[in-house]
C-alpha cells in the first residue's frame, strides 16, 4: 500500500517514512507543495500526509486544490501548527484528520490504518474471503482460523488482492502497491511473492488469471 508523505523537515520526514515502511508501507517522500502536485497527478496513493506550511505551495493550497479536482484519496494533515483557527482552516479545505507535531510514530500509524478503513468504507477492518480472514490493524492473517505468518510484501499484496475478491489485478498494478519510488524491483518480484504466498495459504487461493494477473477468488 502506497502512502505520500508531503514533509519539507528532514528529520521528521525521515522518522514519518521510517516508521510507516516498518509498518509494511510504502512511502513516497516529497518535500514542497510543488513536488506534491506532480506526485498526486499519478493517482497511485491510498492516502497522503500532509504538512501544512511548505515551500513553494502551502499545504492548504495543495489540498483545496486537491478535493476542487474531486480527488478524494484521505488526507492526513500533520503539521506544528496548534492553533484552532488552522485546524478549522484544514479541515474545511477537505483534511479527514489532523496530527498537531511533535506527535508519537504509533498514533500516527493508528490514524492511518483508522483512515484507510474509513476509506474502504468498512466498519470492521478484517477482510474475510472464505476461510482467509486478514486484518490491517494488527497485521495478521489466519487460515480456517489458524495463524500464517507471512513477510511484510506477502502481507501488502494479499492485502491488496483481498480488498476486491474475485477482481484480478494486474503485475504492474501490484508492483505500484507494493513498491515506491526508487525501490529496486526484480524483474519476477511479483511472482516471487505469489509463489510465496501460494505456498502458505494454499495455490488455489490465488488463481492466475491468464494475460491479465492475479486475483483471489470470491466466494460465495
Ligand atoms: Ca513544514
Amino acid at each position: 500500500m502506497r502512502l505520500l508523505l508531503v514533509e519539507d523537515d528532514p528529520m521528521i520526514g525521515a522518522s514519518v517514512q521510517r516508521g510507516l515502511k516498518q509498518e509494511g508501507y510504502s512511502v513516497d517522500w516529497v518535500r514542497d507543495g510543488a513536488a506534491a502536485e506532480g506526485a498526486l497527478a499519478d493517482g497511485v496513493h491510498e492516502l497522503i500526509l500532509l504538512d501544512l506550511g511548505l515551500p513553494r505551495k502551502s499545504g492548504l493550497e495543495l489540498l483545496a486544490a486537491l478535493r476542487r479536482r474531486g480527488v478524494a484519496t484521505p488526507v492526513l494533515v500533520i503539521t506544528a501548527r496548534d492553533s484552532v483557527a488552522d485546524r478549522v482552516k484544514g479541515l474545511d479545505a477537505g483534511a479527514d484528520d489532523y496530527l498537531v507535531k511533535p506527535f508519537d510514530l504509533d498514533e500516527l500509524s493508528a490514524r492511518v490504518r483508522a483512515l484507510l478503513r474509513r476509506q474502504g468504507g468498512r466498519a470492521s477492518p478484517v477482510l474475510d474471503v472464505g476461510p482467509l480472514s486478514l486484518d490491517p490493524a494488527v497485521h495478521a492473517v489466519t487460515l480456517d482460523g489458524a495463524p500464517v505468518a507471512l513477510s511484510k510484501r506477502e502481507f501488502s499484496l494479499l492485502h491488496a488482492l483481498m480488498k476486491q475478491p474475485g477482481v484480478p489485478l494486474s503485475r504492474a498494478q501490484i508492483e505500484e502497491s507494493l513498491y515506491g519510488w526508487g525501490e529496486e524491483i526484480e524483474s519476477n518480484a511479483v511472482e516471487v511473492h505469489i509463489h510465496a504466498l501460494r505456498r502458505k495459504i494454499g495455490a488455489e487461493r490465488i488463481r492466475n488469471v491468464r494475460g491479465v494477473g492475479y486475483m483471489v477468488p470470491a466466494e460465495p
